[in-house]
């Protein structure tokens, strides 16, 4: 037997967030991750603390920014590279109206940190109205720091590359690991957890491209008019990802492969060949807020999820509150705490 403080089960931006609270508080874990794909492995990596259709900002916006600049660099500590990208959200406006309003919105108090008033025109694509640029906003290097982390949990024997069966957990032994707490991280996944299939969490599909520019854009900034374009490296941009909360099935949508096109073609005037298409669930919640919490009978299992379409903020900030509260007793934000379901009984 091999004795553990932590099982995660799930290995995307809860998990292995939650794993890093581990790494630096010196607490003993093994992370089983599936072969599912899941959702952060597929997703853009921005963080953006404005709500772009609207011009809004969110709950702990800020806090959340500051949160995951100081994480990233203590991951950097011990992976030895950088993930995150300063290259700031350009939002292509629409209309002049579109502009009128994001000017208007600098002046308030809740936006002036994160809109620039100042315009650009950008070349090589189509911008008659000219783009707004979001400060504080950047964007991670999903394929590295998935594949880093992965490699220095392997390293560590932290890594288990299979399913968790849920069927094979007695009490606090799963197989040959005892373990003291139990945390499951599994995106969409929790629908087939036992313990947890009761939680409302619903899927929201997103599709993405990977395409090659004809005509290579001669800034590393992520544009954002329908969807987020950027560069991924020398060859190939990121586009995407879109919302298709209808959609449930678990393969490609060709139809989206269309929308998408169509959406990159509306700003960028040349020629572009579609490499790969990709889909994930983004794990949400009603009240877009994520979930945090015990089982009643099970007190040592929890729940982390509900990340819903801000896995990287929402992940990296809320996996201080769990670790705080599992091994001090801090009592969980209300608005995320498990038992706020309860009271709506
Ligand atoms: C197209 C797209 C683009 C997105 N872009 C962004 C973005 O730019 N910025 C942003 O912040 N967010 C973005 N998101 C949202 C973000 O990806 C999600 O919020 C986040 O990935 C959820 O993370 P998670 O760890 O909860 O779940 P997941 O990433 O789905 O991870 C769960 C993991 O658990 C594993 N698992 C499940 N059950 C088991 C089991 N029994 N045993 C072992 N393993 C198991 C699965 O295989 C999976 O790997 C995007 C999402 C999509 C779909």
């Amino acid at each position: 037997m091999k004795n553990v403080d932590y099982i995660i089960v799930g290995g995307g931006y809860a998990g292995i967030f939650f794993a890093h609270q581990l790494i630096t508080h010196n607490k003993s874990f093994v992370l089983f991750s599936g072969d599912q794909l899941g959702a952060s492995k597929v997703s853009a990596g921005v963080i953006n603390p404005v709500v772009l259709k609207k011009f809004t900002t969110f709950w702990l916006a800020e806090e959340q920014i500051d949160f995951l600049t100081k994480t990233m660099s203590e991951i950097e500590v011990y992976t030895g590279k950088n993930y995150l990208i300063n290259e700031n959200i350009h939002r292509i406006f629409h209309d002049k109206n579109e502009k009128e309003l994001w000017l208007s919105k600098t002046e308030t108090d809740e936006l002036r940190p994160f809109l620039n008033p100042d315009f650009e025109n950008l070349g090589n694509i189509k911008n008659p109205f000219g783009t707004g640029s979001v400060k504080k906003s950047a964007r991670i290097n999903v394929d590295a720091f998935f594949k880093d982390f992965f490699d220095y949990l392997r390293e560590h024997d932290q890594l288990v590359q299979e399913q968790f069966e849920y069927s094979q957990l007695s009490d606090n032994i799963y197989k040959d690991f005892t373990f003291k707490h139990l945390v499951f991280c599994e995106g969409m996944g929790v629908r087939a957890n036992p313990f947890f299939n009761d939680i409302q969490v619903i899927p929201n599909k997103g599709h993405h491209l990977k395409v090659k520019l004809s005509v290579k854009l001669d800034h590393q900034y992520t544009l954002k008019k329908k969807h987020f374009l950027f560069p991924l490296n020398e060859e190939a941009y990121y586009y995407g990802g879109s919302y298709d909360p209808n959609e449930r099935e678990n393969e490609i949508d060709e139809f989206k492969r269309e929308e998408l096109i169509v959406g990159l073609q509306e700003f960028y005037p040349h020629d572009f060949e579609v490499e790969e298409i990709n889909y994930g669930f983004r794990p949400t919640v009603k009240d877009r807020r994520p979930i945090i919490g015990n089982h009643p009978e099970h007190p040592d299992y929890f729940i982390y999820n509900g990340l819903g379409a801000r896995g990287i903020l929402n992940g990296c900030y809320f996996s201080l509150e769990l670790f705080e509260h599992i091994e001090n007793g801090k009592e969980l934000m209300a608005e995320v705490d498990i038992k706020r379901f309860n009271k709506k009984k």
